[in-house]
């Protein structure tokens, strides 16, 4: 088998978050344990909300936990030029389509459709008039109008969503600018990524992404989604349950290789092994072995384990 490569692409919108920090040591140890490599690409392309400082603090994070990348860090905001040739690309060989509908004309045919108890989606009528480029147009995914997009999750199993539910997804804003499925595809190409782990956030995005690989004619890279990690209270972590960024818990007086092993222990098991060295999470990790429901943040474990570093 060729070299697996996999990436950690957060969006640089605030700190190195404990469930972002977990999804990029389940990302490293894939590469790792396969001796493949790990890439980091900073996803910065929604300029409004990024800041080189939330870059920064990512960064420390993840070197804090000792996840090395390989290669060069990659902004996503440098690529607009290579976005926006893939849709030229698939403009030119008709798998993309110019559309002049405005939001306001789109969000009415979505409440008709809810109105007449359909799935709400723009409902195509940009697609054959082959209009070209103009103000206020948006470029948009002719998507398939029947069958299944598929695929077989790595930690989720069969997934399969009907293409009837899926809509012409946007690719190039009317600003010209690409949208956030189109950049990501392409980047993932680009970068020869091989195997996708992400966060169970995005599962949705991943049929539309596997479309848009098959307009571009490139094959996909297999997908994985992780569970999200919860609070003490079942509910989704978050600041109320304490600290959410990896770097705090250095304030708190936790041991990275502790942080890195409860992490990489919080819904991913082998056998009754509790305590790891870095050495042997890369030895043991499997993505087999990665749980399929959410786990729980437990503080008193985490603190055990700092005991015994
Ligand atoms: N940039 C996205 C995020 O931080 C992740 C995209 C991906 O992993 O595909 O949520």
């Amino acid at each position: 088998m060729s070299e697996i490569v996999t990436r950690f692409a957060p969006s640089p919108t605030g700190y190195l978050h404990v469930g972002g920090a977990r999804t990029a040591i389940f990302s490293w140890l894939l590469a790792r344990s396969q001796g493949g490599k790990f890439l980091l690409r900073i996803e910065d392309t929604d300029r409004e909300r990024s800041t080189p400082e939330a870059t920064r603090a990512i960064l420390d994070g993840m070197a804090w936990l000792g996840l090395e990348h390989d290669g060069e860090l990659v902004y996503q905001s440098e690529r607009g030029h290579i976005h926006n040739a893939a849709v030229d690309a698939m403009l030119e060989a008709g798998t993309a389509y110019w559309c002049e509908c405005t939001p306001e004309e789109v969000e009415a045919m979505r409440e008709k459709a809810r109105a007449e108890g359909r799935k709400p989606k723009y409902d195509g009528r940009c697609r054959e008039r082959g209009l070209g480029p103009g103000p206020g147009r948006v470029v948009r995914l002719k998507a398939p109008l029947d069958g299944v997009t598929s695929y077989d999750d790595m930690v989720k199993g069969p997934i399969s969503v009907a293409n009837e539910e899926m809509d012409d997804l946007i690719l190039r804003r009317s600003d010209g600018s690409p949208t956030y499925n189109l950049a990501v595809v392409v980047d993932d190409s680009d970068m020869g990524v091989t195997h996708v782990l992400r966060g169970e956030d995005h599962i949705s995005n991943t049929p539309r992404q596997i479309q848009i690989y098959r307009a571009l004619g490139i094959s996909a890279p297999r997908f994985g989604h992780v569970p999200m990690i919860l609070g003490p209270d079942k509910k989704k972590l978050s600041k109320r349950h304490g600290a959410t960024s990896v770097v705090e818990y250095d304030a708190q007086g936790i041991l990275p290789e502790a942080m890195l092993n409860y992490l990489a222990r919080l819904g991913w098991s082998h056998g009754d092994q509790e305590i790891f060295s870095r050495e042997e999470l890369i030895r043991c990790f499997s993505i087999e072995n990665l749980g399929t429901s959410a786990a729980v943040f437990d503080m008193d474990k985490l603190l055990w384990l700092n005991s015994h570093y």
